[in-house]
């Protein structure tokens, strides 16, 4: 992508989906796929059952930013998602990357390589574009695990949050690696990704119920220097959602699954009501409804890009799941 792009070219939010391929156990069932992709809509097919027991098809189409099928690569997920945004990092600008759907659907996948590729884009820029003009950039990465914040670059230490008054955000002990270098970042999320609750039913059991968040901070000292402090440009921040069938936990019979349900149906709710808020430009973004949107605030305030990346599992027994992730990012768009 080219160095000088304008901000106001790109756009505020921009909603895709990406559809994952048949596994080896859904085609071993002979599981049937039921997403027929076309460059920026798709159609799902239902099948209902009348009174008398006779199936039926229902179909439900969708229209979005862009589709992405299960041919699609993780680069080419990349330059359509992250890319075009990081360049307007260094102009001032949050940007936000959110991967939504259902547990299994792909979020992880297609997370986890987007960070390191927008590394690699930022110190370029950094050593070429931007040159000696005292531009820093530094990696964090937490999780919102029952409404509370860990660091998963320092074994999980509980973290709190608190406002400065002036609309940012502060974690407190946060820890923030400054990093000139793709391959540290990678040693870094590695060692975050391990470091995700995992409970004693299995790591994608439980990390489903937290969301992981990793952001990239471009700081600059005022004269341009390393002497002086430096201060926050721009922001680049991943989120990993928690999968998004554990907000319907609600009546499950375990309190503790279900305190956690509750958490994630009002962040999830209430990071829709955000990003459909700054869409309409209006005044009043409903932070408040919940952890994840006030450990955002900053990133929904002022000069900000959203990119919501829907993942959804093309077998029929996902459909449900599917229909809801597909309707929550007809929501945002
Ligand atoms: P989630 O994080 O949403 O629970 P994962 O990212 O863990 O889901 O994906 C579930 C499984 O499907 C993993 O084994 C992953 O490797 C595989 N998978 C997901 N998306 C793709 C894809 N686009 N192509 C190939 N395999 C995929
Ligand atoms: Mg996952």
């Amino acid at each position: 992508a080219p160095d000088n792009v304008k901000a106001s070219s790109v756009a505020k939010i921009k909603v895709v989906v990406r559809k994952r391929p048949l596994n080896k156990k859904e085609l071993a069932k002979n599981d049937e796929d039921i997403i027929e992709t076309c460059s920026n809509s798709l159609v799902v097919h239902e099948t209902k059952l009348k009174v008398d027991l006779t199936e039926y098809m229902e179909k439900h189409e969708f229209v979005f930013d862009a589709v992405l099928n299960e041919e699609v690569s993780n680069d080419e997920v990349y330059r359509e998602t992250v890319e075009p945004i990081v360049p307007i990092i260094f102009q001032r600008t949050k940007a936000t990357c959110f991967a939504y759907g259902q547990t299994g659907s792909g979020k992880t996948y297609t997370m986890k390589p987007l960070p390191l590729r927008a590394v690699r884009d930022i110190l370029r820029l950094m050593q070429h574009t931007y040159r000696n003009q005292g531009f820093q950039l530094f990696v964090s990465f937490f999780e919102i695990y029952g409404g509370k914040l860990y660091d998963l670059l320092s074994d999980r230490k509980k973290l709190c949050m608190r406002e400065d008054g002036k609309q940012q955000v502060c974690i407190v002990g946060l820890q923030e690696y400054r990093v000139a270098d793709v391959e540290i970042v990678k040693e870094l999320i590695e060692k975050g990704n391990a470091t995700r609750s995992t409970g004693t039913t299995g790591a994608n059991e439980e990390s489903s119920r937290s969301h992981a968040i990793l952001q990239l901070t471009i700081k600059r000292s005022a004269d341009g220097s390393e002497a002086k402090p430096a201060r926050v440009v721009g922001k680049l921040s991943f989120i990993d959602l928690a999968g998004s069938e554990r907000g319907a936990d609600t009546t499950d019979n375990d309190k503790q699954t279900r305190m956690e349900g509750a958490e994630i149906n009002k962040s999830l709710l209430a990071l829709k009501e955000c990003i459909r808020a700054l869409d309409n430009d209006q005044g009043h973004i409903p932070f408040r409804g919940s952890k994840l949107t006030e450990v955002l605030r900053d990133s929904f305030v002022g000069n900000s890009r959203t990119v919501m990346i829907s993942c959804v599992s093309p077998n029929s027994g996902s459909c449900e799941h599917t229909l809801n992730t597909l309707r929550y990012a007809d929501r945002v768009k």
